[in-house]
Order: structure tokens, then C-alpha cells, then sequence
């Protein structure tokens, strides 16, 4: 019976390629999953955890004979695995990612393939947790999750129905933006709570010469850096990745906490109860959504 995707070659079989995987062989909609990465240790591991049915090192040997290849590597690696796939991909093979930012993507393809490839579709799940490695991933991780597709200008129309097909029967909600679009409100929304979260667990750490802040830290703190635990090396290439956005948010926030500052300066009590009441109606509103 024909199916969706006939060969799928997943280049990073981690959490996100990993997890990708899982789902759509449960739903049975490729006809064979091939994995590739540098670590062949892992690599058989993920056959062997029945994530993917072969691997091959060699990135131009996996791309080979894929109707669809799927970039789930590190940002900054992406230009490198484009440029070494390049040669041996398929005229009507469709070429999508799950990048945390997108405009570094499209940047990476235009500089690699000379023009826009038509069969490019960027996309990234908004879902995750701060673990890695294929042994971190699982089936449902989409299950009920947004995937955001970007589509281009010029791409091909029936490249980005599979993909959100493919993305729809790992239990996703795929919704569309531009990348511009992308980039900005997920530099708000992810970005720049990793980058506040490692900022803070970092200056405390370095202040905590005697073990105390650590020793007495609760639920608050445990909340509020969860995310600090996550990759560094990955955090790091998204962040850097989409540094124009990041650093307008920064700017912003910047300009908040100063305001806050100010208020505890002149101890208006006012000006910080009014902050923080604002906040928990967001955060409730919020959380009542998240139930929904
Ligand atoms: P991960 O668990 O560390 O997986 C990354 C995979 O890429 C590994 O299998 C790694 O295998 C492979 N890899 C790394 N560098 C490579 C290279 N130079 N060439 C070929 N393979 C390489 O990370 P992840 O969380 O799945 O993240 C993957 C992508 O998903 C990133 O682009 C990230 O922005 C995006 N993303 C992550 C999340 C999240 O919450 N984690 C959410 C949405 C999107 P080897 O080491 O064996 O090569």
C-alpha cells in the first residue's frame, strides 16, 4: 500500500528527530525511517529502540532515495549537513527542519543551494523537553502540540501538505506563519526565558560560595529554572541564531526590570504590587488556556 512518506531520512536522531520518528511508525505512514548522525553508538541504539529501521554515517548515503529528509540537528550545524546533503538529493525530494529559529535556516539554504530550494518547507515543534539524545525521545511528544510551518515564497504547495501531514499524524496542530513572524514571537516566548533562565542560575551560582542559595532552594526556583538544564551547546545556536530578535526583547525587558529597580529605589510599594498583580492575571489567563 502506498504511503505517505516512502522513505523518510532523519539527519539528528535525538529528542525531536527521535520523537518524530516513534510517532509516525506507530501511525505507519512511512515506508522506511533512515537515521544518520556522527554517532554510530547512538545510531544503533535508535534501531535497536526501534526509532528508526536503518542508518547510514554517511550524510549524502542517508539523503539517497529519500522522498522526504528531515534536518533535526543543532542550528549551527545546519549550513554544514545542507552543504554535505547538496550533491545527493533528489530533484523532488522535500527538505524540511525542525529548527528553533527559522531565518537563520532560510539563510543557510540560499547560501548552500545558490536559490531558494522550492521543496524547502522550515518548520519547528513547539514542543520539547530539556532532555537529549534519542533515549530522551518518545511518541507523544506532538501529541496535541503546535508545529509552526513557514512556508516560503515560491515553495511548493503540495511539499508543504505532506509535511503538515506528516506533522498532523504525529498528533500535531500545524498552524503557519512567516518566518519574520516566527522568529520574533518565539524570541519572546522561548528565547529569551532560556536566556533569562541561564543568566540567573549563573549568577547565583558564582554568589553561592558557601552552598547556601542552592542548599534552601524550592519549588519557586526549581519552576522558574527547569530550562536552565537544557542543552547548553543548543541553546547557545538558537539564541545566537536568531540574535536580532533576542536582543530586541532583551532591550525590552531591560527597560521593565529597570522600571522595577526604580520602584524598589523609592520603595513605591504601588508601582510593584501593580507589576506583579498584572503578571499573575497573564500567568492565570495563561495556565486557564493551557487547560483548555
Ligand atoms: P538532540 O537530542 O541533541 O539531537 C540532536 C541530534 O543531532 C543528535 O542525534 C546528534 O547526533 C545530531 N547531530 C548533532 N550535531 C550534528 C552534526 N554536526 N551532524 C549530524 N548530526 C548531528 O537535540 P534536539 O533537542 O533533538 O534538537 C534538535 C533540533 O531541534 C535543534 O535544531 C533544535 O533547535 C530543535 N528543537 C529542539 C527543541 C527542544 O526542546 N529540544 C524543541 C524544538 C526544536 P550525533 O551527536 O550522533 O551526531
Amino acid at each position: 500500500m502506498s504511503k505517505l512518506i516512502q522513505q523518510l531520512t532523519i539527519i539528528g536522531v535525538g529528542l525531536i528527530g527521535g520523537s518524530l520518528a516513534r510517532a509516525l511508525k506507530q501511525a505507519e505512514v512511512c515506508g522506511e525511517i533512515v537515521g544518520c548522525g556522527r554517532n554510530e553508538a547512538e545510531l544503533k541504539k535508535a534501531v535497536e529502540l526501534g526509532v528508526i529501521d536503518r542508518y547510514a554515517l554517511d550524510q549524502a548515503e542517508a539523503v539517497r532515495g529519500a522522498d522526504m529528509v528531515l534536518l533535526a540537528v543543532p542550528l549551527g550545524a545546519m549550513r554544514a549537513v545542507m552543504t554535505s546533503i547538496a550533491p545527493a538529493i533528489g530533484k523532488n525530494t522535500i527538505l524540511t527542519d525542525v529548527g528553533s529559529a527559522k531565518g537563520s535556516v532560510v539563510d543557510d539554504a540560499k547560501a548552500v543551494f545558490g536559490e531558494m530550494p522550492r521543496n524547502l518547507v522550515p518548520g519547528h515543534p513547539i514542543a520539547g523537553t530539556e532532555k537529549s539524545g534519542v533515549e530522551a525521545s518518545f511518541a507523544t511528544l506532538y501529541q496535541g502540540r503546535k508545529v509552526i510551518l513557514t512556508p516560503l515564497e515560491n515553495g511548493d504547495e503540495a511539499a508543504l501538505k505532506t509535511v503538515a501531514a506528516m506533522w498532523r499524524h504525529a498528533g500535531a496542530d500545524v498552524v503557519e506563519m512567516s518566518v519574520e513572524h516566527h522568529d520574533r514571537v518565539l524570541a519572546a516566548t522561548s528565547h529569551l526565558p532560556h536566556v533569562l533562565a541561564y543568566a540567573l542560575v549563573d549568577s547565583l551560582a558564582r554568589m553561592d560560595e558557601t552552598g547556601e542559595v542552592f542548599k534552601y532552594a524550592a519549588g519557586g526556583f526549581r519552576d522558574f529554572t527547569r530550562i536552565a538544564s537544557s542543552d547548553a551547546q543548543m541553546w547557545h545556536d538558537i539564541c545566537l541564531a536568531n540574535r536580532h530578535e533576542v536582543l530586541n526583547m532583551l532591550g525590552r525587558f531591560r527597560e521593565d526590570l529597570d522600571a522595577l529597580t526604580s520602584a524598589f529605589e523609592t520603595a513605591d510599594g504601588e508601582a510593584i504590587l501593580k507589576c506583579f498583580s498584572r503578571a499573575k492575571r497573564a500567568r492565570d489567563h495563561f495556565s486557564k488556556i493551557m487547560a483548555e
